[in-house]
């Protein structure tokens, strides 16, 4: 199986890469923010709950976001793979992970990491606020703490990943398409 995690910092474009690259190879797209923001407009508890942590910026606790992945990673589909985006974001989640694909034979192939520099993100962040409709998007204050809580709690990530010579930084600056080339190069290089 080809398991990818696309990881970078709020704003590094994950989700648009995401999309691309799932339809390359064939993958199942798996986002943590998308399942929680379906929560949010289904108004369900969980969703009650998520809200209100991400409009802070703050991230969800592990144990829901390990369960919500256990659930899809358990739903039986025919599938070469996954893409998880914005997942995991912290090392008992990057060790559930292991754990989960080791319960399924498999484990990640790579972790691309899209590298954008902080100004970049927060410009890109503040755009997309505009038209959304994300109100983690909306205000300085709570992108400035999204990266905040991205440098202290996610990029940590990079040594875990690193150390078992899975990381692979990916220059995440320039045209969607130039991007999309970039990770589709680095995948076919495994
Ligand atoms: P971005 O990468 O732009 O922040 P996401 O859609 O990945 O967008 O995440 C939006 C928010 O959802 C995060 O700021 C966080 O509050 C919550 N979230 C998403 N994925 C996770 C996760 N794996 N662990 C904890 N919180 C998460």
């Amino acid at each position: 199986m080809l398991n990818l995690v696309l990881f970078g910092p709020p704003g590094a474009g994950k989700g648009t890469q995401a999309i691309y690259l799932a339809r390359t190879f064939n993958l199942v797209h798996l986002s943590t923010g998308d399942l929680l923001r379906q929560e949010i407009t289904a108004k369900t508890d969980l969703g009650r709950m998520a809200d209100e942590i991400i409009s802070k910026g703050e991230l969800v606790p592990d144990s829901i976001v390990i369960s919500m992945i256990e659930a899809k990673l358990n739903t039986p589909k025919t599938t070469v793979g996954f893409i998880f985006d914005g997942f995991p974001r912290t090392v008992p989640q990057a060790k559930a992970l292991d754990e989960l694909l080791q319960k399924h034979n498999s484990k990640v192939s790579v972790m691309l990491c899209l590298e954008v520099d902080k100004l970049e993100l927060i410009g890109r962040l503040l755009k997309r606020g505009l038209t959304s409709g994300r109100c983690d998007d909306a205000d300085a204050a709570t992108i400035e703490n999204r990266i905040n809580v991205y440098n202290e709690k996610t990029a940590p990530l990079i040594n875990y990943y690193a150390e078992q010579g899975k990381y692979h930084q990916i220059q995440g600056i320039g045209e969607i398409d130039e991007i999309a080339a970039r990770l589709k190069e680095a995948v076919l290089k495994l």
